[in-house]
C-alpha cells in the first residue's frame, strides 16, 4: 500500500515573542492568499479580550466572543494588521484586506 508523502505546511520562520499566546491560539500556520503570506490561527478569544467582539472583514458581521474563529494577519504588515474572520469566511477570503 503506497502512501503519498504528505508535507506539513510548516511555518517558514521562527516566531518572535509576539503577543499571540494570549489569543489561545491553536497551531498557528502560514497560508498564502494571492501571494500574500498570512499567519493564521484559531481562537475563541481570551479572558483578556472578554466582552470584546470583532467585525469580520469578509461578511461585516460581528463575531461573538466565545465563538471559535480564525485570526490572521499579513506577515509583512505584522501582527497589528490582525483581523478576525469567521472560519468559513477565512476560507473564501481573497487576501485583500480593506
Ligand atoms: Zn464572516
Amino acid at each position: 500500500m503506497a502512501r503519498g508523502k504528505r508535507r506539513r505546511n510548516a511555518p517558514k520562520r521562527e516566531y518572535e515573542e509576539l503577543d499571540i499566546t494570549r489569543l489561545r491560539t491553536s497551531i498557528p500556520h502560514v497560508e498564502i492568499k494571492r501571494g500574500i503570506e498570512f499567519e493564521v490561527s484559531q481562537t475563541a478569544g481570551s479572558n483578556a479580550e472578554e466582552g470584546k467582539s470583532w467585525v469580520c472583514p469578509v461578511c461585516v458581521v460581528l463575531i461573538t466572543p466565545g465563538v471559535v474563529h480564525t485570526v490572521a494577519w499579513d506577515t509583512h504588515r505584522g501582527v497589528q494588521s490582525r483581523r478576525h474572520f469567521h472560519n468559513h469566511c477565512w476560507k473564501i477570503f481573497d487576501g485583500l484586506l480593506p
